[in-house]
C-alpha cells in the first residue's frame, strides 16, 4: 500500500506543531537516497532552520557496556518528568558496516520509548561517518524546530564517531566505569581532552567506594589539561543508572555549563563554529568522493599507481597529474 505524498508545507506545518509522524517521515526523507526525497528534505529543513536552534544539545559516548542505554534511559525520564520534551538520536558508525544499528535501540530504552515526550531515533545507516553525521545534524535541526529542548546525541567509544558528535553537540558527557583500567588510555586517545564531563556509571552496590576513587583519579588528570576556551572546568561525576542516583546533578551541571556559556558568549560561537567546519567538511568529502568515483580518473589513478611502485614518477608529480586532469 503506497502511502500518499505529503507536501512540504504540510509537512513543515505538522511539525512545527509537534507532530512526531511527521517528524519522522522528515527524518526518512533525509535519511533517504533517492533525490527526490532529498530535494524535499532540504525544503523541510530550510523552512525549519529558523525554529530550530533553541535547545540543549548533549553528546553521550562510552564503550559498549558502559550504561549508555540505561543511562540515556534514566536521564530521558528525569528531564520529561521535569517538563522537557527529550529527542534521542544515534551516530553509530559501526551500523554501516553490519547493516544493523545498535544505538539508539528502542527495546533498550523500555520506558522511554512510550513516553509521549521523548523521541528516539535509531542511527541512520550509511557509507560513511560523514554521512552519518550530515543526517544527524539534519534530525536535529528538525528536533528542535518540533519542539524537543534537550536533545541526546548517543554514540560509542570507538573510532572517529566521538569527534564528529564532539562538532555537533553543546556539552560533550563521557561515561566511564571505575576500575576498567582504561584511564590512562582514555586520556592517550584524547576524548577525555573533549569531554565537558565524566560521569563514573555504576556506582553502586560494591562499586560504589571504586567509583568514588575514580572520581579523585579522574579529576586529578582533567586538571592536567589547559583551561578551554569555554572557559568551563570540566567535572567528573558519579551515577547510577539503574538506581537512578546522581542523574539530577548531571543535568544542573548542564545547566550551569549552559549559563556560564551563553553569558560569556562562547554557546553560539560554538555552534556557528560547529556549522563553518561542518560546512568545510562536506565540501571536502564530495569532492574527494566525486573525485574518486569518477571513471576516468579511476583508469588514471590504476597507472600512476604502477608508474610509482616501478619508481618511475613520485606521488607529488603524480598527484598533480591527476588533479590536473579534465573529467
Ligand atoms: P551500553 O552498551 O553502553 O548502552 O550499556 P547498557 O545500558 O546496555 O548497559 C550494560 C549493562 O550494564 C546492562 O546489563 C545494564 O543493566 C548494566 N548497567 C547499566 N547501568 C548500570 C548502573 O548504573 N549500575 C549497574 N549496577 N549496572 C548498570
Amino acid at each position: 500500500k503506497r502511502r500518499q505524498k505529503k507536501s512540504t508545507s504540510d509537512l513543515v506545518k505538522a511539525i512545527l506543531n509537534g507532530n512526531i509522524t511527521a517528524l519522522s517521515q522528515a527524518i526518512t526523507l533525509v535519511e533517504s537516497k533517492n533525490s527526490e526525497h532529498l530535494e524535499q528534505a532540504n525544503a523541510i529543513i530550510k523552512a525549519c532552520l529558523p525554529h530550530a536552534n533553541k535547545s540543549v544539545r548533549i553528546g553521550i559516548t562510552g564503550v559498549p557496556g558502559v550504561g549508555k542505554s540505561t543511562f540515556i534511559e534514566s536521564f530521558g525520564s528525569y528531564l520529561t518528568n521535569i517538563g522537557k520534551k527529550v529527542a534521542v538520536l544515534a551516530v553509530d558508525p559501526s551500523s554501516s558496516i553490519t547493516k544493523g544499528s545498535i544505538l539508539g535501540d528502542k527495546t533498550r530504552m523500555e520506558d522511554l520509548v512510550k513516553d509521549k515526550n521523548a523521541f528516539i531515533r535509531p542511527s541512520p545507516s550509511g557509507t560513511s561517518l560523514g554521512g552519518v553525521a550530515r543526517k544527524t545534524r539534519e534530525s536535529i535541526i528538525l528536533c528542535e524546530a518540533a519542539g524537543f529542548d534537550t536533545i541526546i546525541i548517543e554514540t560509542v567509544g570507538v573510532g572517529q564517531s566521538e569527534t564528529a558528535v564532539h562538532s555537533m553537540v553543546d556539552f560533550f558527557l563521557l561515561l566511564k566505569l571505575a576500575g576498567a583500567g582504561d584511564e590512562l588510555q582514555g586520556i592517550k586517545r584524547g576524548i577525555i581532552e573533549m569531554a565537558d564531563a565524566i560521569a563514573i556509571n555504576k556506582a553502586d552496590g560494591k562499586n560504589l567506594k571504586q567509583a568514588k576513587l575514580a572520581k579523585v583519579e579522574f579529576n586529578r588528570a582533567l586538571h592536567l589539561y589547559p583551561v578551554k576556551t569555554s572557559n568551563w572546568q570540566p567535572k567528573v561525576m558519579t551515577c547510577s543508572a539503574i538506581e537512578n542516583e546522581g542523574i539530577e546533578a548531571i543535568y544542573s551541571m548542564i545547566l550551569e555549563y549552559k549559563k556560564l556559556t551563553i553569558d560569556n558568549n562562547y554557546f553560539y560561537s560554538k555552534r556557528n563554529q560547529q556549522n563553518k567546519f561542518w560546512l568545510i567538511q562536506t565540501i571536502e568529502e564530495q569532492l574527494k568522493n566525486d573525485f574518486f568515483t569518477n571513471s576516468k580518473i579511476k583508469i588514471e589513478l590504476e597507472q600512476q599507481l604502477e608508474l610509482i611502485e616501478n619508481n618511475k614518477t613520485t606521488p607529488f608529480v603524480a598527484a598533480e597529474y591527476l588533479l590536473g586532469l579534465k573529467t
